[in-house]
């Protein structure tokens, strides 16, 4: 039997973020994962010389966890434009802040989405955020995503075609009943930071966390499928005693192992396309707000070149759950495309596609973004699903609740 002060089970970022605060205090600790690999989420496959992340995934410059724990320069970050393109039935129209891009201001004029009373509302929010910490959103009035923009009196269309498809994307909540505060700190880091994929995948952020750590503590290939108390079992037979047990696993895994109630979560589908020829060739997300399958795509090779082989561009196409009409998702898929941009769809080929059937959790307004009620006794929780589904949420529950655990530990 192995002996522990702390065994993590589960190296996505919470896992790597917690093993990290136990290194960094010369805490003894296993971190134990159940794949050949580290990250959870964060997956990305080389396919056919094409690189696709497991689900579109972006990284927020601003997020607070972001800084303290990452370095950014070190991913070789490649950056979205700031801003969306947004579909309005005909073609896709720029939409982009004019504090950061000056050049923009006069199409403001004459927008055919945004109206200027849009505009002011969107330039009184941003003033609004800047002057908010984090706490201050988060204490804010818990009302849902819809409600907000309704409540906010932004325009039918700047919903429709900008607001809604842009936050769906971002909770894969086709309804928008996720909590406006998560909204508002979403925003809050659009506005002050930049959304960015590193050079090597989204799996680049794990790796960053794991090479941090002593390789000796991290045992793969491992599922734990018992834990009594504080003793482990896992699937290898093998059995693990630990002081205390940092569980950072996804829910489902989490909710077997202890016997918690059932959570609802958000799932999402993603497809990669290959083209010789890309119909578009800028590095700006863009929106569909319409009734179609698709809710956004972007040029990935456009972002990151590294990411499809030499004069081959790769596009990321995200649909979520309820744009799913039919079982021929992929088929209404490429007649969205079609409608885009015509016949030359017909050349495009499918490199691969991911369902994710529980991508995020389902943050509604309900839902409590205190990790602290989940610990009991040894046993403490941590894991996106705790805080929010986030790097952020991920990073910053592995933090702080390795810093839990070394309170008690020191305090005993
Ligand atoms: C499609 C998609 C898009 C997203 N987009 C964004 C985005 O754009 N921006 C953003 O900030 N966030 C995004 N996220 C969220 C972000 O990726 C997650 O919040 C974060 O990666 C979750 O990390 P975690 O450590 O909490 O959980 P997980 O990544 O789920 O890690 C749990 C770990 O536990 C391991 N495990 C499970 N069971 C066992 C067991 N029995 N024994 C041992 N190990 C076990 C798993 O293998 C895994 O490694 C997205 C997520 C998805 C899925």
């Amino acid at each position: 039997m192995k002996q522990t002060q702390v065994a993590i089970i589960g190296a996505g970022l919470a896992g790597l973020s917690a093993a990290k605060e136990f290194e960094k205090h010369n805490i003894n600790y296993l971190l134990i994962e159940k794949e050949d690999i580290v990250g959870g989420k964060q997956k990305t496959s080389l396919i056919n010389g094409y690189q696709c992340d497991h689900g579109f995934q972006i990284l927020l410059t601003a997020y607070p966890e972001v800084i303290k724990q990452l370095n950014i320069k070190a991913l070789n970050p490649y950056y979205f434009k700031n801003g969306a393109k947004v579909w309005n039935q005909t073609s896709f129209k720029t939409i982009t802040d004019p504090f950061q891009n000056p050049f923009y201001l006069p199409f403001l004029l004459y927008h055919p989405i945004l109206s200027w009373n849009d505009c002011w509302k969107l330039f009184k929010l941003k003033l609004s955020l800047k002057n908010q910490s984090s706490a201050d959103i988060f204490a804010s009035k818990n009302i849902t995503t819809a409600t907000l923009f309704e409540t906010l009196e932004f325009s039918k269309k700047c919903q429709d075609y900008f607001l809604k498809p842009f936050f769906r994307g971002v909770f894969l909540d086709d309804e928008l009943t996720t909590s406006a505060r998560l909204c508002l700190f979403y925003w809050k880091c659009f506005l002050e930071g930049t959304a960015l994929i590193p050079h090597d995948g989204i799996t680049a952020i794990p790796h960053q966390l794991a090479n941090q750590l002593n390789s000796k503590n991290i045992i793969k290939n491992t599922a734990i499928t018992n834990i009594n108390k504080t003793l482990i079992s896992t699937h290898t037979d093998t059995r693990i005693k630990a002081d205390f047990i940092c569980c950072a696993t996804d829910y489902k895994t989490a909710a077997t192992l202890y016997n918690l109630p059932d959570k609802t979560y958000q799932s999402v589908t993603n497809y990669y396309y290959e083209t010789d020829t890309p119909p578009l060739n800028n590095s700006y997300l863009h929106l569909d707000g319409s009734a179609g399958p698709i809710n956004n795509f972007h040029n990935v090779t456009a972002i990151n070149k590294h990411s499809s082989p030499k004069g081959k561009y790769l596009f990321s196409v995200t649909s979520i759950p309820s744009k799913q009409t039919s079982e021929h998702y992929e088929k209404n898929i490429l007649n969205q495309l079609k409608l885009y941009f015509g016949n030359q769809i017909d050349t495009w080929n499918l490199v691969t596609q991911f369902h994710i059937p529980q991508a995020l959790p389902h943050q509604s307004i309900s839902h409590s973004v205190l990790n602290t009620h989940y610990n009991t006794q040894n046993t403490y929780f941590c894991g996106d699903w705790t805080v929010q589904g986030s790097i952020q949420g991920a990073l910053s529950s592995g933090r702080k609740t390795a810093k839990q655990i070394i309170n008690r530990i020191q305090t005993s």
